[in-house]
């Protein structure tokens, strides 16, 4: 038994020259990144940030805008129809939160 240097050792070619690594993460040749695992994990972190940037800068949602936008309406009769939507807007979230709770939980 005297191939214990070579026990638990990795080679792993790199896709960017093709000089192979031991033991590495990084390629000795080039610096590339060559765990395979770490680029999947690079590569969902930079997706997850770039979804989490695109909300950000949708903002508030349409209907949001609009009944806002009808909150500051000079009649009030406006107003008042822009809080009856507010309302019954709130309750349908509401109640579709808690149809996914209980769907949730007959599932679960
Ligand atoms: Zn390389």
């Amino acid at each position: 038994m005297n191939d214990t240097s070579t026990r638990g050792q990795v080679h792993i070619r790199c896709s960017q020259c093709g000089v192979f690594t031991i033991n590495s993460e990084h390629c000795e040749s080039c610096g590339a990144l060559l765990s395979v695992v770490k680029q999947r994990k690079l590569v969902r972190e930079k997706r997850d940030l770039e979804l989490q940037k695109r909300e950000r800068e949708k903002g508030p949602s349409a209907i949001e805008l609009q009944i806002k936008k009808m909150q500051q309406h000079r009649f009030w009769v406006v107003r008042a129809f822009s809080e009856v939507i507010y309302m019954s807007w709130v309750v349908a979230m509401a109640v579709g939160g808690f149809i996914a709770w209980i769907l949730a939980a007959i599932i679960a």
